[in-house]
C-alpha cells in the first residue's frame, strides 16, 4: 500500500458505504475503504501513514461549469467588484491605470462591475468613462461578462470590430440616432470582438497561474469552457501537450463552444468526440449559448420582463439551428450542454433535445442545462422526463437573489432555482461557479446550496427555504454530481476502491457545523490520484 489515511472522517458519497474512518491508497487509486483497525492491517513498510487527526475527508471536488481560462485572464483585470457608487467606479480605473503604467496604447480592461450595486442603479456610459483623462482605451465589463461599455478612445479602436458584431447581430453593439456607437456591447459576440485572446504561449502561463488557485479550494476536476479567452484548437493543444507530458496536476474537461455548425462539423470530420482523451484531460460536450442573462434582460422569457415591459430577451438560434446541432450530435457521439437561463429559451431546448431523440434513439445521452433558472412546473417536468442534467450555480442564489422577483415577478419567482425539487425528482444535478462569473470555491457554493443565502448572509431565513439542499446532497452535487455530468461517475466523484485517489481534507466538519459557517471553512489539503497537490 502506498498511502493510508487514518483517524479520520471519511464521507465517501458512495451509498455502499457512506462513512469510514481510514482509506488506502495504491497507484493513485483507492484501494481499500474502512475502519482504522482494517486499514492498518493493509500496512508494510512502504507503506506512508497520514494521521487524519479526527479532519473531514471528502472526495475532490469537480465544477460541471466555468471558464477557466478566463478566470486566469480576468486575475489580470481592474476589478470594480466592490464598487458601490460611479464615482468610486471611476476612481478604481484611475488608480488601476496608475498601477499598470501602461503605454498610451495599451487597451485597459476594467471587470465586475454590477449596476445593481451601484447608488446611481444605472450601466457605466461612455461619457463616465471619458471623464478618465488617459489616452488609453478603457473597456469596462459588466459582472455578467455579457455587458461591457467603451470609453471614446476604445470606440474609436474597434470600430471595424464593433461594425462586424453589427453585421452578425443587428443592436451587438448600441447605435445612436445618428448612427454612431454609443459604447454600449451587450452579448458575448462583441465583447469577444474588442477584448484580445491569449496566444498559445499566454495560456499556458494563465493555466498553471489558475491551477494553483483550483487546488487551493479543493477542486480537483473542472469542467471548463475556455473560448471566451482564446481559439479553441490553440487551447486544445494546450491542454494535450501538457496532459503528454503529465503537467495537469488537475482533470480537465473541455467543454467545446463551437457556435456554428461549421465550426462544429470541422471538428466532428477529425474524428473526435466527447470521451476522447486520458483520465486528466477529455473532450467533453458540444457547448453551445441559447440566450443571454437574467441580469443583463438578455434572457429569453415566454413574457415581457417584469421590470422592463418592452424586452423579452433574446435568443441567439433559431428552433432549427438547435435541431440541427442536436441532431448532429446524436448523430456523432457528442454530447450536448446549452447555456439556457429564461424559459422560453428552455422550453425551445427541452423541446428540441425530445425530438432530436425521437428521431436519432439514444440510450444515454445525457443531455444537459446550463445555468437553467427561470423554470416552470411544466418545464422541471420536461427536465425529469428526458433526464436532462441541470448544471446549476448555487452562488447565483447570492447574486440574482435580489434582481429575480423584480425580473420575472413575484409569482413566477417561486419556481426559479428549484433545486430541491430536482434533487427530489432524481433530476441529475452537477454543481459549478460559472467562475469567473462568481468564485470557484466549492465550500462557498455548498453554503449557498445549503442556506441560500447571500454571502453577506440575507435573507435570515434563506430565499425559498424550502429549497435548501442538505450538506450531503450538495456535497454530492460538487462530486458525482458533476462526474455524472461528465460521464466520469464510474471513475472518479467518490471514495469507492477502485476509484482515482482525489480527495479533500477539510478544516472542519462541514456536516456537523452551522450551515452559515460553511462557507469560512478552508482546505486543509488537496489530494489528486493520490498525490498530495496542496497542503495548507
Ligand atoms: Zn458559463
Amino acid at each position: 500500500m502506498d498511502r493510508i489515511l487514518f483517524n479520520g472522517k471519511v464521507v465517501t458519497m458512495d451509498a455502499e458505504q457512506p462513512d469510514a474512518s481510514a482509506v488506502a491508497i495504491k497507484d493513485g487509486r483507492v484501494a481499500a475503504v474502512g475502519s482504522d483497525n482494517e486499514m492498518i492491517k493493509l500496512k508494510n513498510d512502504k507503506t506512508e501513514m497520514m494521521d487524519l487527526q479526527g479532519k473531514t475527508v471528502v472526495p475532490g471536488f469537480n465544477d460541471s461549469h466555468l471558464h477557466l481560462l478566463d478566470y486566469a485572464r480576468r486575475k489580470e483585470h481592474i476589478n470594480l467588484s466592490h464598487c458601490r457608487n460611479m464615482d468610486e467606479l471611476l476612481d478604481t480605473i484611475r488608480r488601476g491605470i496608475e498601477k499598470k503604467n501602461p503605454r498610451p496604447e495599451d487597451l485597459i480592461i476594467a471587470s465586475e462591475w454590477n449596476d445593481s450595486q451601484l447608488r446611481e442603479k444605472r450601466f457605466p456610459e461612455r461619457a463616465d468613462l471619458d471623464l478618465i483623462d488617459v489616452p488609453n482605451p478603457i473597456i469596462a465589463i459588466r459582472r455578467c461578462v455579457n455587458i461591457a461599455v467603451l470609453n471614446c478612445r476604445a470606440v474609436e479602436m474597434f470600430s471595424d470590430a464593433l461594425t462586424y458584431a453589427n453585421s452578425l447581430k443587428e443592436d451587438n453593439a448600441e447605435v445612436d440616432e445618428q448612427g454612431n456607437f454609443t459604447g454600449l456591447l451587450k452579448g458575448n459576440v462583441a465583447i469577444s470582438e474588442v477584448t484580445p485572446l491569449l496566444r498559445k504561449d499566454q495560456i499556458k502561463n494563465a493555466l498553471e497561474n489558475a491551477f494553483e488557485d483550483c487546488l487551493k479550494c479543493g477542486l480537483t476536476s473542472v469542467q471548463t469552457d475556455d473560448v471566451t479567452a482564446a481559439e479553441l484548437e490553440d487551447v486544445l493543444e494546450v491542454y494535450e501537450e501538457m496532459d503528454r507530458k503529465g503537467e495537469l496536476p488537475i482533470r480537465i474537461n473541455a467543454q467545446l463552444r463551437m457556435p456554428t455548425l461549421d465550426i462544429f462539423q470541422k471538428f466532428l470530420d477529425k474524428g473526435r468526440k466527447t470521451g476522447d482523451g486520458s483520465p486528466f484531460f477529455k473532450i467533453g460536450p458540444l457547448k453551445l449559448v441559447a440566450d443571454g442573462t437574467l441580469g443583463a434582460r438578455t434572457a429569453a422569457m415566454m413574457e415581457p420582463y417584469a421590470d422592463a415591459a418592452e424586452t423579452e430577451g433574446l435568443m441567439l438560434y433559431s428552433r432549427e439551428d438547435i435541431d440541427e446541432f442536436v441532431e448532429t450530435s446524436l448523430k456523432s457521439g457528442m454530447q450536448i450542454a446549452i447555456h439556457t437561463i429564461g424559459d422560453r429559451a428552455m422550453k425551445m431546448v427541452l423541446d428540441a433535445y425530445r425530438a432530436g431523440l425521437e428521431k436519432y434513439p439514444t440510450a444515454d445521452p445525457r443531455f444537459r442545462i446550463i445555468h437553467g433558472q427561470i423554470t416552470t412546473e411544466e418545464l422541471i417536468r420536461q427536465y425529469k422526463d428526458l433526464k436532462v442534467i441541470a448544471d446549476v450555480q448555487p452562488l447565483f442564489i447570492s447574486s440574482d437573489q435580489p434582481i429575480v422577483e423584480s425580473r420575472v415577478g413575484k409569482e413566477k419567482a417561486k419556481y426559479t432555482y428549484n433545486w430541491k425539487t430536482f434533487v427530489e425528482k432524481g433530476i441529475p444535478l452537477g454543481a459549478s461557479s460559472d467562475a469567473p462569473v462568481e468564485s470557484f470555491n466549492p465550500l462557498e457554493g455548498i453554503y449557498a446550496f445549503v442556506t441560500r443565502k447571500t454571502m453577506e448572509g440575507a435573507p435570515e431565513e434563506g430565499w425559498l427555504p424550502e429549497q435548501r439542499l442538505t450538506v450531503e446532497e450538495a456535497v454530492y452535487a460538487f462530486t458525482m454530481g458533476s462526474a455524472y455530468c461528465s460521464f466520469e461517475e464510474k471513475m472518479k466523484g467518490s471514495i469507492t476502491p477502485g476509484k482515482v485517489a482525489d480527495l479533500v481534507v477539510l478544516s472542519e466538519d462541514i456536516f456537523s457545523i452551522e450551515p452559515e459557517n460553511i462557507k469560512d471553512v478552508v482546505v486543509e489539503k488537496t489530494m489528486v490520484g493520490g498525490k498530495i497537490l496542496y497542503s495548507a
